[in-house]
């Protein structure tokens, strides 16, 4: 019998398939007691099960590459730390030594016990980490019983569970999974994240999901309006066909975009930069058309792996990404570790009391003076093989700049004297996310010769809102009249002086928010490639003197409800 209910929809794309219904991060066990004699043994077999996660987490973390080890490997590096910590690892010894407990019933109630401190905890953060702890008990529970802790996928099959990590996501999508349904999950989860730059349909917050399916059933799943409809009649099966052809229809339109320009209806032309990490990253950009790399992350490099990499790697590394870019602009931003990007080499301070305002970015790299030498040779170098510029992260004040400057100029001397070639000019550029820069930018536009606006951290920064803290929910969003004020300020500056300006926040690379940065005078984007298409075609469809004629109306919106109405009508 057909039924139906709806979640939000948290990415979008359209599927018909079969659903498989899976629990494992449940976990239901009784009360289970073991002999004396019995100790050692199931002592011995809750370690095996902890050493064969441990690897397990570490074998998924070198498979990924690209923007998925940015954003998949901070949560398995979070887990692996779970792992580690002592107060999980003796309260379970001692549940089964004292207590004479089964490992299984000693892994539910410990994990019970921890998810009962963290819920009590004032910090809506940590309460919300009792999701990170499931996934690692779920994955213990499935070592000790030598089944597998993943949530396997099915090709062409749509999975129905009560949650799913980024890790399990990207596994699901190389599996060949449609698409998945969510009992819990919210839109602005780092799996919602990553499922819109997989294209894998997910809908989240559909708790009926797991009343309403049966293994089995035939499930139409429509990612954008969160409906689900199961068992499908005519009407419903004729709908979903509607939309896949739409989609494809879609697709197509956006694939012959590949070679056009990016021109405003008007006639002016937009530059569309890619923010790339991996070699995969480049080639893609530049078969999309992409002006150039816009913001090249190198951390990447640093964190996947346990030392830090010498000059040799590194200078490779950034050497490829420019003869990737045949010619086009490369832009290398350098090391932006600390606050959330922490490595395993050491390098970021351990236990900042407040990471996020503490020493990332250039702060670290300017107190560890012989790695960011290392990396600015490498840099360097790469400059002798094409086009390349230098982003430098997190700048708050001049002093920064000029201290960077210094050294650029110094390096280049050693290493023309030591025989390298490298470029005449290495343009220098200094990325706006700390308020302070953005609004004293005249203080220091003179002293780089481009700036790159970076809306992720520029929006936590100004509203205090910590961009990993999903407790905060809609807080962290850049749809805030100071966040325009300060954009519009910011590319004012720039371009009054004649220095190119982009943004390469997640902002530019969402078509939405295209119009209002046109409106706002920006002119440089630096974005995903797999969005770069979707807002070429935005801005083909845009009239830019329109859209500047209706700044004023936008800077005039007194909250984000307002913001919202102006792009509904831009
Ligand atoms: C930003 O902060 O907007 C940015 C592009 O840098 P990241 O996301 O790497 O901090
Ligand atoms: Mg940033």
């Amino acid at each position: 019998m057909r039924r139906t209910f709806s979640g939000h929809g948290a990415s979008r794309g359209n599927a018909l398939g079969r659903a498989r219904i899976r629990l494992p991060h449940a976990l239901e066990v009784s009360e289970e007691h073991i002999r004396a004699d019995a100790v050692e043994a199931e002592l011995e077999r809750l370690h095996e099960a902890i050493a064969q996660v441990r690897g397990e987490l570490r074998g998924l973390r070198e498979r990924l590459h690209g923007a998925l080890a940015h954003e998949v490997g901070e949560f398995l590096d979070l887990h692996a730390l779970l792992l580690d910590d002592p107060e999980l690892l003796q309260g379970l010894d001692e549940l089964i030594r004292k207590g004479r407990y089964s490992a299984d019933y000693a892994l539910r109630l410990h994990r019970d016990r921890l998810a009962g401190v963290f819920e009590g905890m004032d910090n809506a953060y940590f309460r919300s980490r009792i999701e990170d702890l499931d996934h690692v008990v779920g994955r213990l529970h499935a070592a000790l019983h030598s089944h597998e802790a993943e949530l396997q996928g099915v090709a062409g099959e749509i999975l129905v569970t009560d949650n799913v990590a980024p890790s399990e996501l990207a596994q699901l999508q190389s599996q060949g999974v449609l698409a998945v349904i969510t009992a819990g999950g919210s839109m602005l989860s780092h799996s919602a994240i990553l499922a819109r730059s997989l294209h894998l349909p997910l809908v989240v917050g559909a708790p009926e999901a797991l009343q309403q399916i049966n293994d089995g059933d035939v499930v139409a799943v429509d990612g954008a309006g969160g409906q689900v409809v199961v068992e499908p009649n005519a009407a419903d099966l004729r709908a979903y066909r509607g939309r896949v052809r739409e989609e494809r229809r879609e697709r197509k339109q956006l694939h012959r975009l590949r070679r056009e320009p990016t021109r405003t209806l008007d006639g002016v032309d937009i530059r569309l930069y890619a923010n790339a990490e991996s070699r995969e990253d480049v080639a893609e950009s530049h078969a999309l058309g992409a002006a150039g790399i816009g913001l090249y992350r190198t951390e990447f490099l640093f964190l996947q792996r346990e030392g830090l990499p010498d000059e040799e790697e590194q200078f490779r590394a950034y050497r490829d990404a420019v003869l990737g870019m045949t010619g086009r602009m490369v832009t290398i931003r350098t090391l932006d570790l600390g606050a959330d990007k922490s490595d395993r080499s050491g390098l970021t301070l351990p236990r900042e009391p407040n990471p996020a305002m503490g020493c990332r970015g250039v702060r670290l790299s300017l107190a560890r003076e012989e790695v960011f030498v290392s990396q600015l040779r490498a840099i360097l170098r790469a400059s002798g093989y094409g086009p390349l510029r230098i982003l430098v992260p997190m700048v708050t004040e001049r002093a920064e700049i000029l201290a960077v400057a210094g050294l650029i100029k110094r390096i280049a001397r050693d290493l023309r004297s030591g025989g390298h070639e490298i470029a005449e000019h290495v343009p220098l550029g200094a990325m706006i996310e700390v308020p302070a820069a953005a609004i004293a930018l005249s203080s220091f536009i003179g002293a780089v010769d481009f700036i790159s606006v970076g809306t992720n951290d520029l929006t936590q920064y100004l509203l205090a809102a910590d961009r990993n803290n999903e407790a905060l929910g809609e807080l962290y969003h850049p749809l805030h009249p100071a966040m325009m004020r300060l954009l519009r300020n910011v590319i004012r500056t720039a371009k009054a002086r004649r220095k190119p300006v982009a943004v390469c926040g997640e902002m530019a690379g969402d078509p939405a928010f295209t119009p209002l940065l046109l409106a706002l005078g920006l002119e440089e984007f630096s974005l995903h490639p797999g969005t770069l298409l979707e807002v070429r075609r935005a801005i083909r469809a845009l009239d830019l003197g329109r859209l500047r004629a209706q700044a004023p109306a936008l800077l005039r919106a007194r909250d984000r409800a307002g913001i919202e109405k102006w792009l509904a009508s831009a």
